[in-house]
């Protein structure tokens, strides 16, 4: 192991640990169910809109599984509070591609842009976890979904 993989797998442990994010919100605009049937990781998350709808004000997540969808779940909860619908889109895209190389590495940029959640690019060597690292970002973007098209209705 290097020193990077060893930092990397410091973050996730440490994230796991501190579940940015976790608990319930009292009021909310969109809210998503994931499992992942081959770890039996489950969260239930939940998403509120800024007040013009463009940006996520914040998230709450509950749930269950492994180190490393729950390290997933607090490290994009933390990163993804406040930022624009748009922006999330563009990071919800690069770390699909990062989950999707298969370890390889990962142009810089990428990994810039991705912050703490860039740790995971260990995670997309075993294909059987890229769907742990996942469930977080699938559950928000389905939320998301929900609180635009909730949005739009009212406008
Ligand atoms: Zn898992």
């Amino acid at each position: 192991m290097d020193d990077l993989d060893a930092m990397y797998q410091q973050i996730i442990l440490d994230a796991a640990h501190e579940r940015h994010g976790y608990g319930s919100l009292q009021i909310f605009d969109g809210e998503s169910f994931q499992v992942n049937p081959t770890c039996g990781d489950q969260v239930n998350l939940q998403l509120k809109l800024s007040a013009d709808g463009s940006a996520i004000e914040s998230i709450g997540w509950e749930g269950e599984g492994c180190s490393i969808s729950q390290a997933s779940l607090s490290i994009m909860s933390e990163m993804l509070e406040g930022v624009s619908l748009k922006d999330f889109s563009e990071r919800f895209d690069e770390f699909r591609t990062m989950m999707d190389s298969r370890g390889h590495e990962i142009p810089d940029e990428i990994a810039e842009h991705l912050e703490d959640a860039a740790a995971f690019v260990g995670v997309a060597k075993f294909p059987m976890r890229v769907k742990c690292a996942l469930l977080g970002w699938m559950a928000l973007r389905d939320a998301a979904a929900q609180a635009e098209a909730k949005v739009e209705s009212t406008h």
